[in-house]
Formats: C-alpha cells, structure tokens, sequence
C-alpha cells in the first residue's frame, strides 16, 4: 500500500480551501494580537501544519512554542484524561498565548492547557482552532478562532492522524471504514 489517497472515503476541506480560510483567519487574528506580542502554542503532534501555515498568515511580532500532550493512542475516542509529554521551554509570565490546535472536541486537551498556562501566569490565553466539533463537548471550551466548524466525523489530514499515519495529506478527510476494522 503505498498510496493514501485510496483510503480516503471523502474529501472534506481540499488544499485551496484550507489556504484560504487560513488566509481569512490569519487577517483577523493579526487585528487583534498586533499590539500583544503574542506567543504561539502549538499542541503537537496534530497541529504542526497548520501552526507552520498560521503563523505566516498572522504576521504579528511573535514567537512559537510547542507542547504535547497525550491524546487518543491508536483508538479514535478520547480518554479523558491529559498528560503533558512535552513542556514548554520559558516563562510565559504576563505573556498573552495563543493556543494553536487541530480539532477541539470533547474539550479536554484545551480546558486542561488553558487552566495550566493561567496557573503558570499567562496574562491572557486564547485558543485557535483548525477545527471545531462542537457536538461531542464533554468539557466547555469557547475557541477565539475557528477554522472549520465539522461533523462529528473522524478526520485525517493536514497534520491529523490515524494511527499515526495519514498526516502529511495535503487534505482534510474521512477514512473508508475498513481501514478501522480490527480495532
Ligand atoms: P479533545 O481533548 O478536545 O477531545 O481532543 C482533542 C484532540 O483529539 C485533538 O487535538 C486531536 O488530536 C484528537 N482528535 C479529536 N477529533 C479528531 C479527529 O476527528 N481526527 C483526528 N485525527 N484526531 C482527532
Ligand atoms: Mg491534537
């Protein structure tokens, strides 16, 4: 199996639509944090397209961090439960953030890195989400920036895996249901 594409049951956002919206969001972003000097979050490993790509389409003075935490495993549904494996590396002290996320959608990961920043002195944190399943909230989260609000579907693409897999198409789809079976 070498090509990706044939496991894709549809296309949700094609490349284009994807570099427009994040045009789009970049513009309005860049309104509001251009007198903030805003420190970037990205939650790896699913958003490290989409930060690379939203980072230049907000040409505010800036600068990035990253921070991973541990998500779904090999499985599709959310455990709940929030593990940072990967911390970021300075005081963020009186700093305004600017979480930078694949999907919000249980609310866990960023209810969680929301009251962490805060406790860790963070003057102001807002969060920048790709995409938004608003259907499957267990915990209240309210993004700032939505690129996409989606189905409750599971998506792969653009940073987003299955398995691991799947994150370097240059799309955002759905997988063909046997490529689940067997979990
Ligand atoms: P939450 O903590 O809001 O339930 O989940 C957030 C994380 O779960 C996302 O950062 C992402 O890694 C993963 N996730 C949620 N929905 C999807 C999906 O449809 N596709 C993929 N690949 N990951 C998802
Ligand atoms: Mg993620």
């Amino acid at each position: 199996m070498t090509n990706m594409d044939q496991d894709i049951l549809k296309i949700l956002y094609t490349e284009e639509e994807i570099a427009s919206r994040i045009h789009a969001l970049g513009a309005q972003m860049y309104e509001d944090l251009k007198d903030k000097e805003p420190l970037f979050i990205s939650v790896l490993r699913g958003a490290f397209i989409f930060m690379a790509d939203i980072v230049r389409a907000c040409q505010v003075r800036s600068d990035v961090e990253f921070i991973a935490v541990s998500s779904y495993g090999s499985g599709t549904s959310s455990t709940g439960a929030v593990k940072i494996t990967h911390d970021i590396q300075q005081d963020i002290t009186g700093r305004n953030l600017v979480v930078i996320e694949d999907i919000l959608d249980s609310g866990n990961t960023l209810h969680f890195l929301k009251q962490y920043f805060m406790t860790k002195g963070a003057a102001s944190v807002s969060i920048c989400t790709l995409m938004d399943k608003p259907s499957r909230r267990a915990k209240q989260v309210i993004p700032d920036y939505v690129g996409f609000t989606v189905p409750d579907e599971f998506v792969v693409g653009y940073g987003l895996d299955y398995d691991q897999k799947y994150r370097n198409l240059p799309y955002i789809g759905v997988l063909k249901p046997e490529v689940y079976e067997g979990d």
